[in-house]
């Protein structure tokens, strides 16, 4: 009976396998370490190298704007120039300096994006206002381009359709594609504007018939420092970041972005944002099925505290008919100064968001100065529980964005009459 196994024998296996177990369980423990080491070591090499090249890449951009300034510069400290020579040194002083304020401001923006600070404010904006802004800002440069036509094509007509987003974004993103649009394009034309997609995308495009991309540089020119070269000899200036940096704020909206192009023929760079239908309330319905009724407010004055353009030049649109006299506040604090310098304002429209002083704490000032000012406030449908803390804090009513027409005029019809 030699091989039998006593309860001892057994036990004792039992301790050895255990201990094998343990062995191995913190070997494999340790390898997993190991590796995850190993990864965070290239990671942070890897980071190295491209915070190397980046150090690189700019100093190579800065350098040569500046270089242009320093030595254009010298040229202006010379003897004996004719001044048609001054006009064309100060002009090559000026465009580099430009170049260099865009390129920093181009650095600025990704170091806040890679450090994760750059803040996104989504708030209510008025497509249509919006691209009829960046329309009148890009007029300007296209009148310089006699050889391109620039047009606008919103897929919707109506003044008063918006998302919910952020309009300043919005804005950098649109400026930098139309920049390289206006780059990239010799003559022909450039187009911009939207379709909605289906009933939770809309989908924005900037159109050009400029030398277009190669099929195989679609992807990469959306990464830092990427160009697409046509040509040996660098025909066109760029620190290849505009499109990174547009590509990290669409991401940081939810958003995707591509292009599509033919060399030659031109490019159209898509991007889409996500957006809801607005639930539309019984009482708005109402107030929109009202007969037109003009009303005449000539001798009234409404101050709007709106940061965002667009907005406020929305409520203007829609109460320009009516004559009424309109203030105009970019921040809380400025609504605030206004209303300790004129006396005779008979309401206030207060947008709760905004930069500076917020909607909140102006009312709350506001109400030491003048108790009796009717106030309503403007807040993003998206906030909860503003209804609430707008009323709390002394306003006579409240109207969410977006603002209907018909219904800001139906109820300030009921403070100013
Ligand atoms: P850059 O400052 O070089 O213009 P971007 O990041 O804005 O940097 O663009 C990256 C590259 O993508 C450009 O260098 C160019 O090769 C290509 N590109 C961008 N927009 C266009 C366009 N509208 N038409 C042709 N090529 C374009």
């Amino acid at each position: 009976m030699g091989n039998t196994l006593t309860y001892e024998d057994i036990e004792q296996k039992i301790k050895e396998l255990e201990y094998k177990n343990k062995i191995l369980s913190s070997k494999n423990t340790l390898y997993e370490k190991l590796e995850q080491a190993e990864k965070t070591i290239k990671e942070v090499e890897d980071s190295n190298k491209l915070k190397t090249s980046f150090l690189i890449n700019m100093s190579h951009e800065i350098r040569t704007p500046l270089n242009s300034i320093i030595g254009f510069s010298n040229l202006l400290a010379g003897p004996d120039l004719t001044l048609s020579q001054k006009n064309e040194y100060i002009n090559y002083i000026i465009s580099n300096s430009n170049t260099l304020l865009h390129l920093l401001d181009d650095i600025i923006n990704i170091s806040r994006i890679e450090a994760g600070q750059l803040t996104i404010d989504k708030t209510e904006c008025y497509i249509n206002g919006l691209l009829g802004e960046i329309f009148t800002n890009f007029s300007k440069i296209s009148k310089n381009k006699k050889n391109i036509e620039l047009k606008l094509n919103p897929f919707l007509k109506v003044q008063d359709f918006s998302i919910f987003s952020d309009p300043v974004r919005i804005k950098q993103i649109f400026t930098n594609l139309l920049d390289n649009a206006f780059k990239y394009t010799k003559s022909g034309y450039i187009e911009f504007g939207y379709t909605i997609k289906d009933k939770e995308t809309i989908r924005f495009f900037v159109k050009d018939t400029g030398v277009g991309i190669p099929k195989d540089k679609f992807e990469i020119i959306f990464e830092m420092f990427k160009q697409a070269n046509y040509s040996a000899t660098k025909e066109y200036d760029g620190s290849g970041l505009g499109l990174a940096i547009s590509k990290k704020l669409v991401e940081l909206l939810d958003g995707k972005i591509w292009v599509e192009s033919i060399v030659d023929k031109g490019s159209t760079f898509y991007f889409t944002l996500p957006w809801k239908s607005y639930e539309v309330s019984e009482k708005e319905i109402a107030a929109s099925n009202n007969i037109e009724k003009i009303y005449n407010w000539k001798d009234k004055k409404i101050l709007i505290a709106e940061d965002i353009d667009s907005n406020y030049r929305f409520v203007e649109a829609t109460l320009r008919h009516t004559k009424v006299n309109l203030l105009r506040a970019n921040d809380g604090k400025q609504a605030v100064r206004i209303c300790k310098l004129v006396d005779d304002i008979d309401l206030i429209l207060m947008d709760i968001r905004m930069p500076i002083m917020n909607g909140y704490d102006a009312i709350y000032l506001i109400k030491k100065i003048n108790k009796d000012i009717p106030i309503i406030a403007l807040t993003a449908y998206a906030n909860q529980g503003e209804k609430e803390k707008s009323l709390n804090a002394g306003c006579i009513g409240y109207i969410q964005k977006p603002i209907k027409p018909k219904l800001l005029l139906s109820i300030l019809n009921n403070y100013l009459v």
